[in-house]
């Protein structure tokens, strides 16, 4: 049969209209689409680091990134070490087993890149918290983002074996070594807590704090929004997250998480079988997910050495000015007063040669501390 101009032109329409992929890009972040998100992920648990149902949430992961008509792809690596699972009289032993990250790229106009991770895998339990949550608001954010070209180029990855020992993190990090990885933002444990529940950052004072300038330019941020927001130090929290992996190699990092202030174990319900769909809100997980697409998109726009200043250095200068005009004050007053009675100096005799002693120091303290 000779097909007509007409016929050719129909079949074209009727292709482009069956066969192209339905990309879900852009728009505004959706509780729902993320909310569903944790459901699918919390029916594919328990998502054990190197099992199939790992592999089986990575690529769900992985054709979600696609969906949204971001180039997305999976990176192998072995776990090393073995592990037993035990539930009841199941024990599994996982020797050199494969487990995955899955990464998207949003390219940006620089070669800068911004990684913006959760993880997949879960302990013995549905994982909805810990860290489907996570993994949810990473794909709403990519998702609502996917149309956008911004300054940095964000790496959109969740990883596996984080449970196991930040491995997923570990390997992508040695991996990537050679990358312009500039910042990372992980979201672990989202939404299980009371309103006042939303933390960025950890401090401590060993190798997993987070880092402070980022934290405080993500928590203003949050606050703007309207969120009440702070840091835990590590010893309330008992636990840290991937980001750990980017500080220790030197890469800025921070750590979004939803506690239970009241509760004994403020990270409660996660690593219990309680971490499943009803310990997740979706309203808040709706929220958690918009501030998130707000912070990436705003934050790969800016100058990360002035935030640092703005930030970190700066609430250190004013400190160390304000202990040495205080300083300088209180000398002062006391050598006027020892010229008084001493040397039977006039007051307006003292405050004049020490106001102006006074006025030297501070000026010189603040040539000196900006300089
Ligand atoms: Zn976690």
């Amino acid at each position: 049969m000779r097909l007509s101009s007409c016929h050719i032109l129909l079949m074209f329409v009727l292709t482009a209209i069956f066969c192209s992929p339905t990309l879900a890009q852009g728009g505004e972040v959706s509780a729902d689409r993320a909310y569903g998100h944790v459901e699918n992920l919390v029916n594919i648990a328990p998502r054990l680091a190197g099992t199939a149902a790992e592999a089986i949430a990575a690529s769900y992961i992985e054709n979600e990134f696609r969906s949204y008509g971001l180039e997305a792809w999976i990176e192998n690596f072995t776990i090393e070490k073995s592990y037993v699972i035990e539930e009841n009289r199941l024990r599994v032993t996982l020797e050199n087993s494969t487990s995955y990250n899955v990464m998207a790229l949003l390219p940006g106009q620089s070669d800068e890149i911004m990684v913006i991770g959760a993880h997949h895998d879960s302990v013995l339990t549905p994982g909805a918290v810990d860290d489907a949550s996570g993994v949810s608001v990473v794909l709403e954010i990519a998702r609502v983002l996917s149309t956008e070209k911004l300054q940095r180029a964000i790496l959109f990855t969740t990883f596996g074996s984080e449970e196991l020992g930040l491995l997923g993190s570990e390997a992508f990090v040695r991996e990537h070594a050679e990358n312009n990885i500039v910042v990372t933002i992980v979201f672990d444990s989202i939404a299980p807590g009371p309103e006042n529940g939303l933390r960025i950052g950890l401090r401590d004072s060993q190798e997993i704090a987070t880092t402070e300038w980022l934290d405080a330019y993500a928590q203003e941020l949050a606050e703007d929004l309207g969120f009440f927001v702070k840091s835990e130090r590590s010893s309330a929290v008992g636990g840290y997250s991937d980001y750990a992996s980017f500080t220790r190699a030197g890469i800025p990092g921070t750590w979004i998480y939803w506690v239970n202030p009241q509760h004994g174990n403020i990270l409660w319900p996660i690593h219990t079988p309680a971490d499943n769909l009803d310990a997740v809100d979706k309203v808040r997980l709706g929220q958690v997910a918009s501030f998130g697409t707000q912070l990436v998109q705003q934050l790969a726009g800016e100058d990360l050495g002035a935030l640092h200043r703005a930030y970190e250095e700066l609430p250190l200068i004013l400190a160390a000015f304000t202990v040495v005009s205080a300083g300088a004050i209180v000398l002062s007053i006391a050598a006027g007063s020892f010229m008084r009675y001493r040397r039977g100096w006039s007051w307006s005799q003292a405050a004049r040669v020490f106001s102006f002693v006074t006025a030297a120091v501070v000026v010189a303290a603040y040539i000196w501390l900006l300089a």
